[in-house]
């Protein structure tokens, strides 16, 4: 057994730079385990591994390093453009899939199920790497291999509780034909860099998509969910959504006793600072910039007072455009062009959470002797006003993140509190325009 890679892998395994992707738990064919889904959602070695395995498993984790550059060199050699918080890009829209049921059962404008479709669809590929929930345990998200129509729409929609795609490796790599791929971008990065260890795992996987990434939660934001609707257990959940009906959706929650639970998804953001997976904040890919295609929502006034969906779509690799192109050259997807810093302006609050908060939270990290992620680069250069809007946002996570702040949060109505969410936020969001925008170009 190698010490020293199984020893660095179980270090990352228990701090905050792992990101639960899953990759370590597939490739190991649960030597490696999940062993509280509903917990802390921890990997952890549950029998001997030997050495090779060890080496490769540690290289494919992306939680303690993932050179940006190195990976957009390797990757990207044909895509033109390149802005540090976009990525590598061919082409910037907004738009939505045509077909009314894609969109309508989409997270918001069902850009990536209409592409996933699409491919299979015209035999492209032959099955689909996507994030359902369980059906044994309807609670938990599973990753499956989605081989028609009606099997992607029901995966479609974004889950906002810790979940493992790459857990699938374990069985997609037995899959006879070609596949895509769609995963956050801690999973996007551990298969960009399996592709580039030529690693058999990842062999049949032709495309890569992936939604936009602020954050994902822990599933104690369930639970801390259902108590405050007086609902103690979990295990009653029939079916679980997080952007349930048109844009931007509810969280719903349907029981076995027939009770539905239902809380706008802007109320229900509220769940964010008390259930929040600390490795978010330390990743700094907000627009899962190493996929073919990206999707985000379309933030903006004039898209959400028409409802129905819209996304943000970036066709990164020149084969992820073509897709693009060739969607709407037959009218299956919407896509008008906006530019670089349209797009920038539209998830300026994103970017500077990830691209520059990010940095600064890493910065913290070290100076308190962690261990922090290697990326390749860094964005540096941030007034005094921002490090300090950012010291209280991480101090204010420590703080809301506690039991006794979970438990008092949940003695009130999720409508309230969710209310007064959202305008604070709002708030804040004035308020720190200026510290957010300045230099944000
Ligand atoms: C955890 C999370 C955080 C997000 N944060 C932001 C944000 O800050 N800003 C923003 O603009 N957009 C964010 N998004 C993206 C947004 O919610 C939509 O997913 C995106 O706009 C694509 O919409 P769509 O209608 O094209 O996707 P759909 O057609 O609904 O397809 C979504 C695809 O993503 C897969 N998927 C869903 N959840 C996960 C998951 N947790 N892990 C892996 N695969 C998953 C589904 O299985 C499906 O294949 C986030 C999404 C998730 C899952």
């Amino acid at each position: 057994m190698c010490a020293k890679s199984l020893d660095k892998l179980k270090k990352i395994q228990k701090s905050h730079l792992c990101n639960r992707c899953g990759t370590c738990v597939g490739l190991s064919k649960c030597k490696i385990v999940f062993a509280d889904k509903t917990g802390k959602y921890r990997p952890v070695v549950a029998c001997e591994i030997d050495e090779e395995l060890a080496d490769t498993l540690l290289e494919a984790c992306a939680g303690k390093d993932f050179s940006f550059p190195k990976y957009t060199e390797l990757f990207y050699k044909d895509t033109e453009k390149f802005h540090t918080y976009i990525g590598p890009y061919t082409q910037i829209s907004i738009g939505h899939s045509t077909d009314t049921e894609i969109r309508s059962k989409g997270a918001s404008g069902g850009i990536i199920s209409a592409v996933l479709i699409y491919l299979l669809e015209s035999g492209k590929i032959d099955g689909v790497i996507t994030l359902g929930m369980s059906k044994k345990e309807p609670w938990l998200t599973q990753a499956m291999i989605a081989t028609s129509r009606e099997e992607i729409i029901e995966a479609a929609q974004s889950k906002y509780i810790i979940s493992s795609v790459n857990e699938i490796l374990a069985v997609s790599s037995e899959f006879k034909g070609r596949l895509a791929y769609v995963g956050l971008p801690g999973q996007v990065q551990s298969i960009r860099k399996l592709q580039a260890m030529n690693h058999p795992s990842v062999a049949n996987i032709e495309y890569i998509f992936g939604p936009f990434y602020g954050n994902t939660l822990h599933f104690s934001s369930i639970k801390s969910f259902l108590k405050t609707y007086k609902e103690k257990d979990y295990t009653q959940i029939e079916k679980l959504y997080f952007r349930h009906g048109e844009w931007p959706g509810n969280m719903r929650i349907e029981l076995k006793s027939g009770r539905i639970i239902e809380l706008k998804k802007f109320h229900a953001n509220y769940l964010i600072p008390f259930h929040i997976l600390k490795n978010s904040l330390y990743c700094s890919d907000l627009a899962n910039e190493f996929t073919d295609i990206s999707g985000g929502d379309a933030w903006a006034p004039v898209y959400e007072e028409r409802g129905k969906g819209f996304s943000m779509i970036i066709g990164r690799s020149v084969k992820g455009q073509h897709i693009i192109d060739e969607m709407v050259k037959k009218g299956l997807l919407v896509a008008n062009p906006i530019s670089e810093d349209e797009a920038i302006e539209m998830h300026s609050h994103g970017y500077d959470l990830k691209k520059r908060g990010t940095f600064i939270r890493i910065k913290i990290r070290k100076f308190f002797g962690k261990s922090v992620p290697d990326y390749g680069y860094k964005v540096e250069g941030f007034t005094f006003g921002r490090v300090l809007m950012e010291l209280i946002i991480s101090t204010m996570f420590v703080f809301l993140g506690t039991s006794l702040a979970r438990w008092f949060i949940e003695r009130f109505s999720p409508e309230f509190v969710g209310n007064i969410f959202e305008k604070t936020r709002t708030r804040w969001k004035k308020s720190t325009h200026n510290i957010k925008r300045n230099k944000l170009n």
